[in-house]
């Protein structure tokens, strides 16, 4: 079991790579930037006795993309198993202030390069397109976000709508492949205390208000995400795909109950 897991230098990615990788898979973490983090959760792994790799591949680039899955092949043998964990938010930004470029960048990042990745799995899962010994099916977990159910908090309407994309598109991806062998979910996580989010968390007013629009009254943790994912991606879930399950403390609640 080969598990690919994009933006796994952090968050949510990493603690899904500590997590799968004491359930036996390999993984191929795959990092941006964030380099040192990246080869920090490779060394956890290893020294727990498991077996990881850091690969370095910007997902708004194709070529990278392709690369990326090239390499995590070579070191690890095929990915059977995807989790798209990069992402990105935006400043909060109105709809008259929208921006081209950032919107552009938004979308390739969560959206499209989400999609590329779908389709090298793709490639090298479906037993459509497998040989003798060759392709065996997989599973796809593709991290969405609750906040694409309301349109977003204040000033994250397009992120709202990349995310909402992804569950759509992680729909129509699942039934092109059930018979494949392949299963695809997409996982909505509710607010989660990670790098995207420390700093708005690290103010007590905004998180209060945050917490106060939580059914449990509390933001999540990425280990909490990572269960899921991870429950996901295991044999458990063998007839679970093209859904979005909330991973969200009960979800939105607005006002007193
Ligand atoms: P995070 O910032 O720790 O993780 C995102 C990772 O994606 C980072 O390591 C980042 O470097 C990487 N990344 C960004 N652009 C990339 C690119 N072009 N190529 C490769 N890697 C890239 O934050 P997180 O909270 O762990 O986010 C993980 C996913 O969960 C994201 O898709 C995010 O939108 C989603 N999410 C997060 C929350 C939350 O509250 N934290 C809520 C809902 C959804």
């Amino acid at each position: 079991m080969t598990l690919l897991i994009t933006g796994g230098a952090s968050g949510i990615g990493a603690a899904t790579a500590r997590l799968a990788a004491a359930r036996g898979h390999k993984i191929a973490i795959n990092y941006r930037s964030r380099e040192t983090p990246a080869r920090k959760v490779v060394a956890e792994i290893e020294a727990t006795g498991g077996q990881a790799v850091a690969l370095a591949a910007d997902i708004t680039r194709e070529a990278d993309i392709v690369g990326l899955f090239d390499a995590a092949e070579k070191v690890l043998g095929p990915v059977t198993h995807l989790v798209n964990s990069a992402g990105i938010g935006t400043a909060p930004t109105r709809v008259q202030d929208y921006d081209a470029t950032v919107l552009a960048n938004l979308f390739a990042t969560n959206t499209i390069g989400l999609m590329l990745c779908c389709r090298e799995a793709v490639r090298r899962m479906s037993t459509a397109r497998g040989g003798p010994g060759g392709h065996r099916g997989g599973v796809i977990v593709n991290v969405s976000s609750m906040a694409g159910t309301i349109g977003g908090r204040p000033g994250a309407s397009a992120y709202a709508a990349s995310k909402a994309a992804v569950d759509s598109f992680t729909m129509g991806l699942a039934k092109d492949v059930a018979q494949e062998g392949i299963r695809a979910v997409s996982l909505r996580p509710g607010m989660v205390e990670t790098e995207m989010t420390e700093k708005t968390l690290a103010d007590n007013a905004v998180r209060s208000a945050i917490e106060s629009t939580i059914a449990m009254g509390r933001v999540g943790r990425a280990e909490e995400i990572a269960n899921a994912i991870v429950w996901l991606l295991s044999a458990e879930a063998s007839f679970i795909s093209g859904v979005t399950l909330d991973a969200s403390g009960g979800g939105f609640v607005f006002g007193k109950r």
